[in-house]
């Protein structure tokens, strides 16, 4: 794309505000950790709960980004660039996106459904690359956002575009069809139930269908429901004219009807009528959301007048779609993002982004397969793939295959492989260690093998964690707060168990204003790691005071003993104003100054400039539990005393904070500057009602090691604590209480999830390993298993085990790898 800014101002209605200059822009992001920001690139600055990115516009100035759409211009970037300035920028980068979309006039393939649209999309793009050059929506880019942005990467040389629309409320579909304006529409599996945010499953429906408004063909399963829903969406809209092009299992008069379904090892063989014609085709998968998902594409193909016999060479190849760009520990304490089932242009460029947010290491490696179907000639294709690999200042390229091979000129510190097993032969001596590699290939270079190589062998019990719900749950607590309240987040004790390192970068992008730690050594290895933000530590040992100084922590002084082991190592130093927080004891009877030390300290201060009081804090007991309201009130009121008394005979200003994440809920007056967010971060809340509005972040999960059946009267497991009544089909996991499972929950008391249904964990927890009874179900070795997430939640673990939700996070052993998602 090469954009005239100046165009853009009628199309944004926007207030142009800048240089004189003619200006072009040839990409668009909303990302301000995006190396590929440039000269070139059209900033549109997103102000949401989630994030304020107009923050960002003077890093951004300086890193030679000179173009912005925003809602306003920051106090200290006026004049610096030039700014189209717009009412909601989100509006902005939506008219933006549909303005773009009608410069092109190929066909456009728009999906929505409730499920399945993703896989239909990449399975489309599969089946139809060879004769068309595509240009399909990223992932799931399929939100408000997500849709522009795919939208607005089309280029000259595509000629067949697939994009996918999601919406969880009324009204949002219009924008999305403005934007795709689709000429074939495809409506996927609309599901069973009607989500938040419509009355009725019709109402789904029919605010899906707007997005084909335009579209001269609707593809979809025929159903009374739909069929109705689409008869009033045609009539309202006077679309009468429009083909629908259905499929069933059960209704003889939709286009293609399917006669048969018979599964067969780990295939499905369909038999379909098609204009008098009867037909087989073989779909590889068995479960029935990836047979109606094959069948949305058949309809797509005869669509498109494709014979029987091409469709099912094409179909029989369709894979499993992995959807999201996984961070997986590797060997030598390297890190892998595992992308390694597609690769074109686009998506490398988000991989590269992703890759910048996730780098845990220094150093980047690409691993990377020649790129197909881009519609450039190789020549150019590679010219831009490798500046795109310098832009984002990747360390080592290893490319494999024939053309990228051919192009090795063309990179710095690339090696080049001719085929995958070239590159394995060779995999001792590149010597990967303490690096972040992104793995990115097509299909056919089979790059999960080196996946396998390159990931650290450990058992199969994994907690993933979700980042987006994450930034979802600081965002649901940052908006309780007044302006100017500030947030420290709690991060000790690994991140709740979740993970530090990645949750602190996480949360220094989001811009919080403190990170808290209970130990030193935590501090530590957050600074090791990169993070830059203040980091104050609740409980720090007089030895590790050198160590909290060297590394910039602040400390949290709770006595005068301590303040003056500190202030004693302080002055060595000769430190001047060091940020210290003092701790006061207000009830909760564990760390602080209680009120009659208050005099000493003040004496111990007063007229001292080797340290500052940064802030004071004290902590409730019972911010969680309404009958303790009164004692709450008292707390706070105590703290308002005597923090009021320190700063009068101080006269100092310091930040107040009392509230954790259960009084942030229920104590709003009592903010003062700051609070202290912990568990609610990672999902978690003592309040039914507000647990609705959180995410789930941490899911434990497993696979089956073993499945066997034993006679009535056969024993399971350590001491026979389970002694089987019938004939029982047991399973055995492999996790057990050195991993953290309480074997209290062992012995029918507790249960793993395994298929959405219950299994049972009958005998007792080992230490590596626990049995259930799947008797009821359908399941087989290697199937996955989870032990706690949506289902159950660890509040349902923790309420069963008269224990808090803390505990059962914080117990999840490190040798439980973690793996992070968004
Ligand atoms: C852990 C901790 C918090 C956070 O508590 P949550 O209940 O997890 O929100 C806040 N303040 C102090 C002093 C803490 O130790």
């Amino acid at each position: 794309m090469s954009i005239d800014l100046k165009n853009l101002i009628p199309v944004l209605q926007a207030e142009w505000i800048g240089f004189n200059t003619a200006t072009f822009v040839d990409h668009v992001s909303i990302d301000s950790r995006s190396l590929q920001n440039g000269s070139k690139t059209l900033f549109i600055a997103l102000s949401g709960v989630n994030n304020d990115a107009h923050l960002y516009i003077p890093e951004l100035i300086e890193k030679g980004v000179q173009n912005f759409v925003v809602q306003y211009i920051p106090e200290n970037s006026k004049g610096k660039a030039n700014f189209l300035v717009v009412k909601n920028s989100l509006n902005a980068l939506q008219q933006f996106a549909a303005y773009y979309r009608d410069l092109f006039h190929f066909p456009i393939i728009g999906l929505t459904g409730s499920n399945g649209k993703t896989i239909v999309k990449e399975w489309l793009n599969f089946l139809l690359s060879p004769d068309y050059n595509i240009i399909r929506s990223p992932k799931s880019y399929n939100s408000q956002v997500g849709v522009p942005l795919s939208v607005i990467a089309i280029n000259e040389k595509h000629n067949l575009g697939i994009f996918e629309a999601g919406i969880s409320m009324v009204n949002e579909m219009t924008h999305l069809e403005q934007i795709i304006k689709p000429n074939i529409g495809v409506l996927t599996n609309i599901g069973s139930a009607h989500d938040e945010g419509f009355q009725s499953l019709e109402q789904k429906i029919s605010e899906k269908l707007q997005l084909f408004k335009r579209a001269a063909v609707i593809i979809y399963q025929k159903s009374e429901l739909v069929d109705g829903c689409l008869a009033s969406f045609l009539k309202e809209n006077q679309l009468q004219d429009r083909v629908l092009f259905s499929w069933s299992f059960t209704d003889k008069t939709a286009d293609v009807f399917i006669l048969k379904k018979e599964s067969k090892n780990d295939k499905t063989i369909i038999q379909y009528q098609y204009q008098n014609g009867i037909f087989d085709l073989e779909i590889p998968f068995q479960d029935s959301a990836s047979i109606e998902n094959g069948i949305s594409c058949l309809l797509v193909l005869l669509y498109f007048k494709y014979d029987a016999a091409t469709i099912q060479n094409r179909m029989q190849l369709l894979y499993p779609v992995e959807m999201r760009l996984e961070v997986k520990n590797g060997i030598n304490n390297c890190s892998i993002i595992d992308d390694s089932y597609s690769s074109d242009f686009q998506s490398l460029k988000i991989a590269l982004d992703f890759l910048e947010s996730q780098n845990k290491n220094a150093s980047k490696t690409v691993i990377l397969s020649d790129i197909f179907q881009s519609g450039f000639s190789n020549e150019e294709l590679y010219s831009k793939v490798a500046q795109l690999i310098t832009d984002n200042k990747v360390n080592r390229v290893i490319g494999i295959g024939n053309t990228i091979s051919s192009f090795s000129d063309k990179f710095s510190n690339a090696v080049m492989f001719q085929t995958t097993a070239d590159f394995i032969a060779s995999f001792e001596s590149l010597n990967f260690a303490n690096e972040t590699i992104l793995i990115k290939g097509a299909r056919s270079f089979q790059f999960e093998e080196i996946v396998t190589l390159l990931e650290e062998k450990t058992h199969e019990t994994i907690l993933e964690i979700n980042l987006n719900s994450i930034s979802h749950n600081l965002n649901f607590f940052k908006a309780k707060l007044a302006s100017q309240v500030k947030m420290m987040v709690m991060v000790k004790a690994f991140g709740y168990g979740n993970g530090g390192l990645e949750i602190a970068k996480l949360l220094e992008y989001h811009k919080v204003d403190y990170l808290g730690v209970a130990f030193a050594d935590e501090g530590i290895s957050l600074r090791n790691g990169g993070i830059q933000l203040p980091i104050m530590v609740l409980n720090p040992e007089s030895t590790s005071f050198p160590s909290i100084i060297q590394y910039q922590l602040e400390p949290e002084i709770y006595s005068v003993k301590g303040l003056n082991a500190f202030l004693k190592i302080a002055r060595e130093k000769n430190l001047k104003d060091y940020p210290i927080h003092i701790k006061l004891d207000t009830g909760m009877h564990r760390l602080g100054f209680e009120e009659n030390t208050i005099d000493e300290l003040i004496a111990t201060l007063k007229g001292n400039s080797t340290v500052r009081i940064q802030s004071i804090l004290s902590h409730l007991a019972t911010s969680d539990d309404m009958n303790h309201y009164e004692f709450v009130l008292s707390q706070v009121r105590l703290f308002e005393r005597l923090s009021s008394k320190l700063m009068s005979e101080l006269d100092i200003n310091p930040i107040r904070h009392i509230l954790n994440t259960s009084g942030i809920s229920n104590f709003p007056d009592a903010q003062y500057n700051m609070v202290r967010l912990g568990i609610g971060l990672y999902g978690v809340s003592n309040d039914p009602l507000e647990q609705k509005y959180l995410e789930n972040v941490g899911t434990l999960k497993s696979i089956i090691s073993q499945v066997r059946t034993i006679p009535a009267g056969d024993s399971v497991g350590y001491g026979r604590r389970f002694m089987a009544q019938k004939e029982t089909k047991i399973a055995t996991i492999p996790i057990g209480y050195a991993d953290g499972i309480s074997r209290l929950w062992g012995n029918q008391v507790g249960y793993v999830n395994i298929k959405n249904q219950k299994a049972p964990i009958v005998g007792s927890i080992c230490m590596d390993m626990l049995m259930v009874d799947v008797s009821e179900m359908d399941c087989k070795e290697g199937d996955s298993v989870v032990i706690f997430g949506e289902n159950p939640t660890v509040t349902e673990i923790a309420d069963a085990l008269k224990t808090i939700p803390y505990e059962i996070l914080t117990s999840i052993s490190q040798r439980v790898k973690r793996v992070f998602f968004r």
